[in-house]
């Protein structure tokens, strides 16, 4: 069965939607296996996002991931990767489209609630780095 990573981020742990996701997930299909609730360090945060050193919103997507409570689980599913990324929608809630994650909770493109990894690489880097 295919994984992918899945982080409910800190505008929706903040706002009680811990819930709501897990269950906008498991009506689609998706089987939780792992999962923990932690707070990220700044060197974890850095890390998590190395790929998107250099970038502009960097500095202040690290706060932002920093600020709160964070639960990272790993997904099951066929075809996980790429079912995970059309259930949450574009990282732009204002351009996810109706019925996604993102467009129903998300506050703006930066506390956009959810990451979901965007490959099947990735997503194996992602889950080793939460659930080595
Ligand atoms: N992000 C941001 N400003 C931007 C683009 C992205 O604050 O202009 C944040 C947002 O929280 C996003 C994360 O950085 O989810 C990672 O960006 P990416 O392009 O990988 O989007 P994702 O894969 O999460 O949809
Ligand atoms: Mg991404």
């Amino acid at each position: 069965m295919d994984k992918t990573l899945l982080i409910v981020k800190p505008d929706a742990t903040e706002r009680n939607l811990i819930g709501h996701v897990i269950g906008r997930l498991e009506k689609a299909g998706f089987r939780v296996v792992q999962m923990r609730m932690q707070t990220l360090s700044e060197s974890q945060a850095r890390e998590f996002y190395a790929v998107h050193e250099g970038k502009p919103f960097l500095d202040d997507l690290v706060a932002f991931m920093i600020s709160g409570l964070v639960v990272p689980m790993v997904l099951e599913k066929d075809n996980a990767v790429e079912d995970l990324r059309t259930l949450i929608g574009a990282t732009n809630p204002a351009n996810a489209a109706c019925g996604t994650v993102r467009q129903e909770i998300a506050l703006d493109v930066q506390r956009n609630s959810v990451h979901g990894s965007d490959s099947n690489e990735n997503a194996a880097k992602e889950i080793a780095f939460f659930f080595s």
